[in-house]
């Protein structure tokens, strides 16, 4: 059978990372080690932080799982990585900053492994450590941080093998408390009774019970620890505070120790699979400790990165310098007890099976590797069977203690390994024998349970080969049928057993096996007994109690003992299971099985067997033998009966008669015997918690008893690890078996399962007495040959036996190349064992093999790896003394390599390599390394990003493109900060190296805010990294904005602004190949046609995302218009036009495929020898997925997206698996609708292009589309435009803040400041535009962080604009200007004195007035404007009494608020006006009116119903309107939320009748009170000189009731402290208590004002699109697909930012607002607008919170206006069109004079910073410094009103800047892309042949028109709704 070949598994490492910076440079010199130590200082207390990962090998999932999931076993890692990645690694290795520690193939368990299994996974791990990463890639130190108990042995394989320190966790909990006490965490222990003060090792403890980070620092991607933020401006800041916590920390640990230096572990199990983030942390906190510097016991602190292998350096040189002497421990950590009764010593047993095969295993794999030396075949034919027994040695393997599942995966690999091993041992013989035919020999791998298809036929031969250095007699046991048989020897039994005589050293013996008869004549044989009670033979014997049937006595060679075996249970506390024995309290006592027993005897010549059944499930065969020194105890244990409930821990007992006064001894991983004394430890206080379990103690090999007076001893030696004890003297036990029915750690409990029934477990205990043969463990190995004869029937590879003490314990194959070998003697028996034996032995290695001479030999450490004359260990002056002879080093190094007797010393193991070839060793010494890449030099490589760096693509195939991405949320269910340092940094930072690793990848960058953020955080390396990747196209910026802007509510001035700041940052970090050729919009909530203007402009070519209606997407999907054309502009041409492709499914990965670390999906498997391969069949759903998917596009191509909200936090987890991917279409010929496949890592960008360049060559006609995708509806019934309206405070102060930004970035550039002046605020607002933040989906902590920062942002802008405009009028000391930010709620510090000035200034381009509210103290007020004219003002009452903000704030609330009329603000300039309080007896009056229903002026006015109280007409530009509005709500269902809007009935619900109408006159403004109730109030203003009606409406508070009609007011649970530091639960929201108040039934509330007309507007109406545009909208209606009116009133419902209007014929009546809101017109005439929504429910749409705003301890109330207008449509005032008449509102609405108080007096009254106003169709869009380097300015220039909208405005028109600035004159300018970062000139975009049309080359839209310009030409043309962006360079 062919095997094939597995590249197997996994290697345990722990790594480390010090902080030493380096430098590439071919000049470095190699360091590594000790060498790189950080420097420690004596008078601090040192620190040292040792990052680490503990990767298990398999434990809860398989190896194959685990490393498919998480972890990187370096051996398996390296294997896949490509030749730069390892050069990398090699290089951190060689500068000692990834450090190797332990380097065993495993982190092995101490108890239960075998010594040879130990030494050969270290020398495995080694050896490849060595060849792969030379030198430093070893280790001098040990790691056993998890192990259950630690033994001596290991720390004696430890010091042989060179190490200097063992460092671990777990041991006694009363030897932690005393090394606690005693400082004694630090010790030299001595490994070896025999061996010597080199067997000694320095040990250092933990003081906990875990190996995982300080409690509370945590900085792994899966701990939910708060990060270190380092900012002092964030509400996040922690650093002080992280440092002080951490020092506390130490302050406590260091006690513990001796010397000055303390470790602190930072790591856990699995962790560092993302390592920036746990780097990122660790690195402020050391940088935390210099800033703060703490003291701990008056000494400073200094705190670094660390290794172990430092650590102990560290102590080292303390304990010399200081002369100090450290404890000296000779006994060994065994057994771990971890609390009074919690005895870990139960897996000294667990799965008892298991750990036999290991040892069979073992056996298999020593007779492999030495046939394979012996053969000379090459050493990789057992690495399958070494790998698979190195991963069984895992402190969760062969102790037992892993799941069923992962035991049986073991179970695979050992299995295999031997399996193939069998075909290696015939291959090896086949050619040492010289023979044609291959032997083909067989393994009986069932023999132990008599099934074995080899013997089940006819005639047969058996091969025994003994891997022992010497001759041995074995007695065979074959399975076989019953019958006659004969042997070349003796005769036969149903198992035929004969006794293989003198099978030779190194050597084999064919037995021929033949078949006689088929009656087996020996079968009904009677007993031969010579005395009733005597049974056996001459010398070996047993003696039967006659009573209860058990033995009683025992002889070997005569010498009779008193022993009597009994198989027995102990019943088990729920306490027990893997890994702890507990037997039940009340039960404590092992139960015997019966008193008396039936005794089955059966006889041949060979032996006697004594069958002792006493249940089914607890057999012994006792078997003596004619003439063995031993008797087998041949057992067997189970099923174990577990029926009552009960688990069951089965022991043998041996109760003899020795007198052993409570001692006895057990064996240290098979070697030294270590004395144990019952209830009593060497060096710490025994308590007895658990007399019997306390008691056990691993048993590998042997145990024994010792009568030292009658000089006898007993001993037990066993074919397996097994826990043993002896609880009264002269007694022995044995645990065999287990069967626990709870596991004392919540997991699997233990009982095992095998064949359908419960495990039944077989093994041998071979009882003596006398001297011990330890070697039983190794047999001949037993192949059978069934088909080929052995030439040779008898054969030995050696030409003589070895010494009785001497043991070969290893010969393998080395190294090919070179003919080495390496071979381990050893001698076997400790100094005092046998007083013949025990002595000093020498054996001539140069003619002992057959096979070939060895030339010389030199030693080496025992994993082989070093040679011995390099070896330095460190030194402890207390334990000085001088080896002599063979033990000591300084002879051993001396030894000439060609002198080959070599001499062994009792115990030792001398390793050597060898080489018959005069080749000498200097070959491996010096091996050199090529691990100095050179770095490459990028800076001078020309670009190649954009469509160049695309994959190529073939439109004959299927092009599959993937595009990874992931999706940042700028806020959402956490704040920027918290998003950004608990997961965004660590996406980029992971990416960025994943994508180093292999230029395929691609990646796409999207949200700029925190690009910004991460990239302020980079080393210059880094950077320039990632502008090479950049420069490459491998990492793509996609999108770019600040923020991926939601398109419903924000206004195109902010979504501008927001791509401009982002952009130029790029530009200004990344250079050309930054700039976004693509909109990604994957997550807003339908999509706006200016968005897809805008994004034209900013010289996008496409545009992506996925959410859209339900009905659309269903039509696009079966007309294969998901990629279509959209024209974003009614008035701009087609270069708006823009590419638009809407996602198959979401933009998370397909289902099943997210390999992201929080993802569960099966990673691809590509092992096909794993058990859980699955490549072909993944790749195969894959290409499903695509057929789907082609059936709804119109090309070749499909995009996949690959990512989700805040994936890729570990980059490679992904990656791997879509490199796979990739491959696997390739591999396995995939096609796809018969067209073979082009799969690629891709971008949007390359999609679109490709797309673009199918259509153009096929021909392909795709849909354009005209109108926009509002609203948008995921079913039937959910219908998103709840979140239109929701918040309505948040977007008020965002149109509030961009009203100041503006206002800000003029000022700034007059005063010729630094262009990032405004910086916060600009990033403020490019967060806020954010889908999840404008839109009110927040979660409300995230809402109020939003807030803090844009007002932190205005209050920066106002403090700048004050000393700015101070600066520009000369003044020598600030104007303090203040903004009055709560004016709305009547606080105004500012305005609260009786004498103080307004400084107001007007930001746009041309003169306005304004009517400007003021809160003031009641009186008589005197206002005096610009030119010291007199200015009426009027004194009215606020709208509402908002004291209870005072409360909140301790601010003062004004009672009055005055009205005045600000004439003529110049274009970008201010007027001053003094106000002074002359009296404080106002004038003014209020009253109520009952008999006059008109209010207002002569030419403009409303009517009132005085009954009603409600609104009747309005008349204004000379045209009355019948207008009726009202205050309504609808009450919602619980699918209503944040997102959703979804009333539970289609009619909306009166408040009723205003109770109170109050009327209140001044000169030029009339005011009109209204109050529904305590929560519904508005004023209707009508002022003298304003084309519109203004309605003051304050909502709130308001929450909802059970009953549907009014409002009743609840407090709600507020628990809001912007002033807390901490996070994140700080902000307590309790909406569910909330819930609960009102009850169950209780409805949400929406809140709408309704205007009323008697237009016939045919349910026809507008709604602008981001404020540009209008879209016409029709009730139940869609332009391009189907409506189906399943939700009346929400899916009529849209985004209306300032406008919506409806008309008739000539008529036109329009609603501007001050905020978006939600509107629409349900019935003809009628206009309905959301103003608030108080709910109750949460929509399910992932923001968790109901939306039931509350502020200063109540609901939210909300305040706005709208600004009503009506008129002739054609000639609504002045010769003015209404279109114009609301554009001019709007605008003046939009950026309103900024009012700036201050109490000095300003000189200069009245300054404009233009000489000139601009038409009124003209608006200076942008005026901002750009670079403060080169003078430059940014301006835009916009005209205002669309084509059709007014004849003589909507024309062309042309302003000329040259002269238009007062402070600065324009030279030239350069004209660029809306977004300011690319020139005109430089603007590519792609050309589609069906949609792209030039414009007329004297349109100013013409690009050609345009790029003709010259750049001095300071005439400027527009079109309408043309907006055009310059760079200006200023005089
Ligand atoms: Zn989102």
């Amino acid at each position: 059978m062919q095997f094939s070949r597995v590249i197997i598994v996994c290697f345990s490492f722990v790594f480390t990372v010090q902080a030493k910076p380096h430098l590439f440079s071919l000049n470095d010199t190699l360091g590594c080690g000790y060498q790189v130590c950080p420097a420690t200082d004596p008078n601090k207390i040192n620190v040292h932080l040792i990052p680490h990962s503990h990767d298990d090998l398999g434990w809860l999932k398989t190896v194959d799982e685990y490393f498919n999931d998480q972890t990187y076993y370096l051996h398996r890692w390296w294997e896949m990585q490509d030749d730069a990645t390892k050069e990398n690694v090699k290089r951190l290795i060689n500068e000692g900053r990834l450090e190797i520690i332990n380097g065993g193939w495993s982190m092995n368990d101490e108890a239960n492994t075998h010594y040879q299994g130990t030494i050969d996974q270290f020398t495995l791990g080694h050896k490849w450590l060595y060849e792969t990463f030379g030198e430093c890639g070893l280790t001098k130190t040990g790691w056993q941080i998890d192990p259950f108990g630690h033994s001596r042995e290991q720390a004696s394989i430890y010091s042989q093998m060179g190490f200097d320190s063992f460092i671990f966790m777990r041991y006694d909990y009363r030897d932690q408390a005393k090394r606690k006490s005693h400082r004694t965490m630090d010790l030299l222990w001595r490994g070896s009774d025999n061996l010597g003060k080199d067997s000694n090792i320095f040990t250092s403890t933990f003081t906990r019970g875990t190996y995982a980070w300080p409690p509370g620092f945590c900085y792994d991607i899966s701990c939910g620890d708060a990060e270190i933020v380092t900012d002092e401006d964030s509400s996040d800041f922690n650093w002080n505070q992280v440092v002080s916590d951490f020092a506390g920390y130490i302050a406590d640990q260091v006690q513990y120790y001796p010397t000055n230096n303390l470790f602190i572990t930072m790591g856990d199990d699995v962790h560092y699979t993302q390592a920036q983030k746990n780097f990122a942390n660790i690195d402020k906190l050391i940088s935390g400790f210099k800033k703060y510097n703490p003291n701990i016991y008056g000494k400073e602190l200094n705190v670094f990165y660390s290794t172990p292998s430092c650590y102990a350096k560290a102590v080292n040189e303390y304990v010399i310098r200081e002369n100090a002497v450290l404890d000296h421990k000779t006994d060994d950590f065994m057994p771990l007890i971890s609390e009074n009764d919690g005895c870990w010593t139960g897996f000294f047993t667990s799965r008892p099976t298991s750990k036999r095969y290991e040892r069979i295993s073992n056996h298999y794999l020593q007779a492999t590797k030495q046939l394979i030396a012996l053969a000379g075949l090459p050493q990789e034919l057992s690495f399958n069977l070494a790998n698979a027994v190195g991963v069984m040695q895992h402190h969760d393997a062969i102790t037992g203690t892993e799941l069923q599942a992962v035991e049986k995966d073991y179970h695979r690999s050992l299995y295999a390994g031997i399996f193939e091993s069998v075909q290696h041992i015939s291959k090896a013989l086949t050619k040492l024998l010289g023979i044609e035919q291959d032997i083909d020999l067989h393994y009986c791998a069932w023999a132990n349970v008599s099934i074995c298809h080899e013997t089940k036929e006819g005639n047969f031969r058996i091969l025994l080969y003994n891997p022992l250095g010497r001759t041995v007699t074995e007695y065979v046991q074959v399975p076989v049928d019953d019958g006659a048989w004969t042997v070349t020897d003796p005769e036969v039994k149903k198992i035929l057993m004969f006794k293989a005589e003198n099978i030779p050293p190194l050597g084999y013996k064919v037995y021929e096996v033949a078949k006689t008869g088929d009656v087996s004549e020996l079968s009904n044989q009677t007993q031969a007994i010579a005395d009733r009670n005597k049974i056996g033979f001459e010398k070996n014997y047993v003696i039967l109690d006659e009573e209860t049937g058990f033995i009683k006595t025992m002889a070997i060679n005569g010498f009779e003992l008193n022993v009597t075996p009994k198989v027995m249970f102990y019943y088990s506390d729920y306490g027990s299971g893997a890994y702890m024995f507990k037997p039940d309290v009340n039960r404590r006592d092992p139960v015997s099985f019966s008193d008396k027993v039936e005794n089955q005897i059966t006889t041949s010549d060979l032996s006697i067997e004594i069958r002792q059944e006493m249940r089914d499930w607890g057999i012994m065969t006792i078997r003596i033998y004619q003439d063995t020194d031993y008797i087998e105890n041949d057992w067997l244990a189970g099923p174990v009966d577990v029926g009552d409930g009960s688990g069951r821990d089965v022991i043998i007992k041996y109760t003899t008669d020795l007198a052993t006064a409570g001692t006895f001894y057990t064996d240290s991983n098979s070697r030294e015997l270590i004395k144990r004394q019952r209830n009593f430890r060497p060096t710490f206080n025994y308590t007895n918690g658990e007399p019997q379990s306390g008691n056990y103690y691993p048993v590998t090999t042997r145990m024994v008893l010792r009568d030292e007076d009658r000089g006898v001893q007993f001993a037990v030696i066993i074919d397996r690890a097994q826990g043993g004890s002896s609880l009264n003297d002269g007694e022995l036990e044995l645990m065999v078996h287990r069967a626990t029915l709870r596991d004392e750690f919540g997991g699997e409990h233990l009982y095992e399962m095998e064949y359908g029934t419960g495990l039944v477990a077989r093994g041998s205990h071979y009882l003596t007495f006398g001297p011990v043969n330890s070697e039983r463990n190794i047999y001949p190995l037993l192949c059978s040959s069934p088909n080929n004869a052995v030439p040779e029937k008898a054969k030995s590879f050696l030409n003589q036996d070895l010494p009785d003490n001497v043991h070969l314990l290893t010969i393998q194959r080395w190294n090919d190349d070179a003919n080495t070998y390496l071979i381990r003697l050893e001698h076997f028996l400790e100094k005092d064992d046998d007083s013949n034996l025990s002595t000093e032995v020498e054996i001539d290695l140069e003619n002992l093999f057959t096979v070939f001479t060895i030339v010389s030999a030199e030693e080496r450490t025992l994993n082989g790896v070093t040679p011995l004359r390099d070896v330095s260990r460190m030194n402890w002056p207390q334990l000085n003394d001088e080896e002599e002879r063979v033990l000591g080093m300084k002879n051993r190094s001396l030894r000439d390599d060609t002198d080959l007797k070599i001499a062994l010393a009792p115990m030792q193991i001398r390793t050597c390599a060898q080489i018959f070839s005069m080749t000498r060793w200097l070959l491996l010494a010096l091996s050199v390394y090529g691990i100095y890449g050179n770095p490459v030099d990028f800076t001078d490589d020309i670009p190649v990003c954009g469509y160049d760096s695309c994959h190529s693509i073939d439109h004959e195939k299927i092009n599959i493109h993937l595009v990874p991405h992931s999706h940042d949320d700028v806020g959402w269910l956490r704040t920027v900060d918290q998003y950004f340092y608990y997961q965004v940094q660590y996406i980029i930072s992971s990416v960025v190296s994943a994508l180093l690793e292999n230029p395929n990848r691609r990646f796409i960058q999207v949200e700029t805010a925190y690009f910004y953020m991460w990239w302020n955080l980079q080393k210059d390396e880094t950077k320039s990294q990632v502008k090479q990747l950049i420069n490459e196209g491998r990492l793509e910026i996609i999108n770019g904005a600040w923020s991926m802007n939601d398109e419903a509510n924000v206004h195109y001035q902010s979504t501008i602004d927001q791509y401009t700041l982002a952009l130029k940052f790029l530009e200004d970090a990344l250079g050309k190949c930054a700039r976004p050729r693509m909109g990604w919009q994957i997550d807003p909530f339908g999509h706006s046609r200016e968005h897809a203007s805008l994004l034209s402009q900013f010289g996008m070519d496409g545009v992506f995302f996925a959410r859209v209606d339900y009905r659309d997407k269903s039509k696009r999907m079966r007309k294969k218009t998901m990629d279509m054309l959209w024209t974003g502009s009614a008035n701009l041409g087609s270069d708006t036009n823009i590419f638009t492709s809407v996602l198959y499914k979401h933009y998370s990965a397909p289902g099943g495929f997210c390999f992201d670390v929080t993802c569960n999906d099966q990673p691809i498997i590509v092992d096909p020898a794993s058990p859980i391969y699955n490549w072909k069949s993944r790749v195969d759903s894959f290409a499903d997925y695509v057929r789907q998917m082609l059936q709804s596009y119109p090309t070749r191509h499909v995009l996949i997206p690959f990512g989700d909200d805040f994936k890729w936090e570990a980059a490679l987890n992904s990656y791997i698996n879509l490199d796979r991917l990739i491959e696997g279409f390739d591999k396995f010929n995939i096609t796809i609708n018969k067209l073979p496949v082009n799969i690629i890592y891709s971008t949007p960008s390359c999609y679109a292009k490709a797309v673009r360049d199918y259509v153009e060559e096929y021909n392909v006609t795709l849909e354009v589309k005209t109108d926009d995708f509002f609203p948008y509806a995921d079913t039937s019934t959910t219908v998103w435009s709840g979140y239109f309206t929701s918040r309505p405070t948040s977007k008020r102060l965002e149109r509030f803040a961009n009203n100041l930004h503006q206002v800000a970035k003029q000022i700034t550039a007059f005063g010729n400041k630094p262009a990032d002046t405004n910086l916060q605020l600009s990033r403020a607002m490019g967060v806020m535009q954010h889908h999840d933040a404008i839109t009110g989906t927040e979660k409300t902590a995230v809402e109020i962080d939003y807030h803090r920062s844009l007002v932190k942002g205005m209050n920066i802008a106002i403090s700048n604009i004050s000393t700015t405009l101070s600066a520009i009028l000369g003044l020598d000391k600030d104007l303090n200007l203040k903004s009055c930010l709560l004016s709305n709620v009547s606080i105004c510090a500012e305005s609260s004195g009786d004498n103080f000035n307004l400084l107001v200034y007007n930001p746009l381009s041309r003169s306005a007035s304004h009517y400007i509210q003021v809160p003031v103290n009641d009186g008589e007020w005197k206002i005096t404007g610009p030119s010291g004219e007199v200015i009426e003002g009027f004194l009215s009452n606020p709208i509402r009494n908002f004291d209870y903000i005072t409360q909140d704030t301790r601010k003062e609330t004004l009672n009055k608020v005055l009205f005045f009329r600000a004439e003529s603000l110049p274009p970008l300039g201010y007027n001053v006006y003094n106000f002074q309080r002359v009296s404080l007896v106002s004038k003014s009056k209020e009253e109520n009116v009952v008999d006059v229903g008109q209010i207002g002026f002569s030419d403009r006015y409303i009517n009132m119903n005085l009954h009603t109280r409600l609104l009747e007409s309005i008349t204004l530009n000379n045209v009355t309107l019948n207008v009726s509005q009202d205050m309504y709500f609808y009450n919602s269902t619980t699918q209503s939320g944040a997102y959703i809007f979804q009333p539970n009935s289609n009619s909306s619900i009166r408040f009723g009748d205003p109770t109170d109408l109050i009327i209140t006159e001044g000169g030029n403004v009339k005011e009109v009170k209204q109050i529904w109730n305590d929560y519904v109030t508005q004023i209707i203003r009508v002022f003298k000189d304003e084309d519109f009606v203004e309605f003051d409406w304050v909502i709130g508070p308001a929450l909802s009731t059970t009953s549907g009609d009014y409002f009743s007011k609840t407090v709600i649970f507020y628990l809001r402290d912007v002033k807390v530091q901490t996070q994140i639960s700080y902000y307590v929201y309790l909406t569910g208590k909330t819930a609960q108040a009102v009850g169950a039934n209780g409805f949400g509330k929406e809140i709408i004002t309704r205007y009323t007309t008697n237009l016939d507007s045919n349910e026809e109406f507008y709604t602008d699109s981001n404020g540009r545009e209008m879209i016409y909208r029709k009730t139940n209606y869609r332009p391009t697909y189907t409506y189906t009116d399943t939700e009346p009133v929400a899916d009529n419902y849209y985004p209306v930012n300032t406008k919506i209007l409806i008309k008739d014929d000539t008529t036109e009546f329009a609603v501007l607002t001050d905020r978006s809101e939600g509107g629409s017109s349900l019935n003809s005439g009628e206009i309905e607008l959301m103003l608030t929504r108080n709910l109750l429910h949460d929509d399910n749409r992932g923001v968790g919170e109901f939306l039931n705003e509350s502020e200063y301890n109540q609901g939210l109330v909300v305040r706005g206006s709208h600004f009503v207008t009506l008129g002739k449509s054609l000639d609504g005032n002045g010769g003015r069109t209404m279109a114009a008449v609301e554009r001019d509102i709007a605008q003046r609405k939009l950026l309103q004079p900024w009012v700036f108080f201050t109490p000095e007096d300003v000189s200069v009254k009245q300054l404009s910073f233009l000489n000139k106003e601009l038409p009124e169709n003209v608006h200076l869009l942008t005026l901002e410094t750009w670079n403060d380097s080169d003078n430059t300015f940014l301006l835009r220039l916009e005209h205002i009103l669309e084509k059709d909208e007014d004849p003589t405005l909507s024309q062309e028109v042309t302003v000329d800047i040259s002269d238009l600035f007062s402070t600065f004159k324009i030279k030239s300018m350069k004209e660029y892309l809306l977004a300011g970062n690319t020139p005109l000139e430089e603007s590519t975009r792609l050309k589609w042949a069906q949609v792209t049309k030039p414009e007329d080359e004297s349109s100013p839209l013409s690009m050609q028109n345009r790029l003709a310009r010259d750049i001095t030409d300071l005439n400027i043309t527009l079109a309408p709704m043309q907006i055009r962006t310059f760079i200006a360079t200023v005089e």
